[in-house]
């Protein structure tokens, strides 16, 4: 319809058009660049295509390095359900402000910011689990800089366990344990700790390079160390930032309250955001009203690492979207008009098609140098087979890694992390779930079903070598 629109030819005539083409469509159906350009051509036509992202002036200059200032770290918590997760956030934002600040954490804005005294501080990303992470990155934004990972103490090593480990390690994300529930008469952290090492995950307890502290997040106990050792893997990591220049930075979330209209939590990663500045978020632009931070206070002013729930943008930005400021109110503008008209016209968003066939293509292509691979499997007998037959394919060209296996039916996580790795699924004996399997048709991710593991071996090889024939 919308072609036919643009070209002013009755939308009968496309769907004939089409239908000469063996191509069975209906008036509201999206059509791919290739037949797009033919039915066009058909009539006369020649398509342009433009990219979805609008791009933006390119004035973003690199910082010096004498300009870069040692900023916070910003840390997600991630961990199995019921390990502990909510209650170390919740313990953390009651108990760990330094005696002096003016009141405590009383607003959920996504984010909030603790004081561990000497001037040094700790974000953490209010919203626990590593599906939130995962999406982020899905959408191209990465704002954690250190993952800590719950696990019980009285419980073993659980799926979504596994789960974060792998989503923080498929970021590059350094890992922190918290082992929890000390208190507990029948917590054994000794036994995580070794089941830790039985997945190669050394703690330095144990001679490797892992940090961990063991945490009662009820009581408190150890929660203080905790806060230390994050801020020693920070040391580590030198997170810096040059916070004199405009702010840029993500968006953490958005609502619209009936009273102020659009509320907006972003986290500053450069730069210093102030009151009256031009912000442009996804396609959402504005005047920064007024800033408050988790406490409820006004705010001025905030640097790098800084959460702060912004007033004055014409809209609700996605969780993810990158945001900057511009000197030109009229450039935002235009950029955030641009990209509305994108999404209208778009209105769904670009899709990833990570599918074997695809990774085949550029890997035929010279494109593609790894091949990343989520495993899920009915036993673990045969998820180990698989990753050891898999792993042995790499090739001096191309590494095969099976960024995360587990037991188990193929879930919505697995998608997300699939479409954050550009990686492909495969199932042994297991199928996605509903919701994996719409999440995945609109992600365009490729899930890979077989029972035969010879088969599975032979189309992955077939692909790496750049020969996989479509799957019917
Ligand atoms: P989440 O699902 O990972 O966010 O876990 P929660 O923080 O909701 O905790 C699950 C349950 O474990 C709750 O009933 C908590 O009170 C309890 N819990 C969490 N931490 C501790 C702890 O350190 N000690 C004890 N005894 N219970 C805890």
């Amino acid at each position: 319809n919308e072609i036919a629109t643009m070209m002013e030819v009755p939308v009968t005539q496309i769907i004939t058009a089409c239908f000469s083409l063996g191509i069975m469509v209906t008036m509201n159906q999206r059509l791919d660049a290739e037949t797009l350009s033919i039915v066009a051509d058909e009539f006369g036509y020649e398509v342009e295509f433009v990219d979805a992202e609008v791009e933006e002036s390119s004035d973003i200059e690199e910082d010096k390095p004498e300009d870069l200032k040692p900023r916070s770290p910003i840390v997600t918590v991630m961990g199995h359900v019921d390990h502990g997760k909510t209650s170390l956030l919740d313990y953390v934002r009651k108990e760990n402000v330094i005696a002096g600040e003016s009141g405590g954490i009383t607003q959920h804005i996504g984010a909030y910011s603790v004081d561990i005294g000497k001037d040094q501080k700790i974000t953490f990303l209010d919203t626990p689990g590593h599906e939130a992470f995962t999406a982020m990155r899905a959408r191209g934004t990465q704002l954690t800089d250190i993952a800590v990972i719950v696990i019980s103490a009285d419980d073993s090593i659980m799926p979504q366990t596994k789960e974060a480990i792998s989503h923080a390690q498929a970021a590059s994300v350094p890992i922190i344990f918290a082992i929890n529930k000390i208190d507990k008469p029948n917590a054994n952290p000794d036994k995580v700790k070794e089941e830790l090492a039985g997945m190669n995950l050394l703690i330095e307890e144990w001679g490797g390079k892992i940090q961990s502290q063991d945490i009662s997040a009820l009581k408190g106990t150890g929660v203080k160390d905790l806060l230390e050792k994050i801020l020693l893997e920070a040391e580590l990591l030198e997170l810096k930032a040059n916070p004199d220049r405009f702010a840029t930075g993500s968006v953490v979330e958005a609502q619209l309250d009936k009273g102020k209209g659009y509320v907006t939590t972003i986290l500053v990663q450069s730069g210093t955001l102030k009151v009256g500045d031009f912000m442009l978020a996804g396609k959402h632009f504005g005047k920064v009203k007024a800033m408050h931070d988790e406490r409820g206070n006004l705010i001025e002013q905030a640097g790098p690492s800084t959460p702060v729930s912004v007033l004055g943008l014409d809209g609700a930005p996605q969780a993810g979207d990158k945001f900057r400021v511009y000197d030109d109110e009229r450039e935002a503008k235009q950029i955030a008009a641009k990209r509305s008209q994108l999404h209208r016209e778009q209105s769904i968003r670009t899709q990833r098609h990570i599918t074997l066939d695809e990774i085949g293509r550029r890997i035929a292509l010279g494109g593609f140098k790894e091949l990343n691979i989520i495993l899920k499997g009915d036993v673990d007998g045969s998820v180990e087979a698989l990753t050891d037959s898999l792993q042995k394919l790499t090739t001096e060209e191309i590494q095969v890694n099976i960024i995360h296996k587990g037991v188990g039916a193929i879930t919505e996580s697995d998608v997300l992390l699939a479409s954050a790795s550009e990686a492909i699924i495969i199932g042994f004996n297991v199928r996605p779930s509903v919701s994996a399997k719409h999440l995945a048709e609109k992600e365009e991710i490729d899930i890979r079903n077989y029972s035969i593991i010879y088969n599975a071996i032979s189309d992955v090889k077939d692909a790496m070598e750049g020969m996989l024939s479509p799957e019917i």
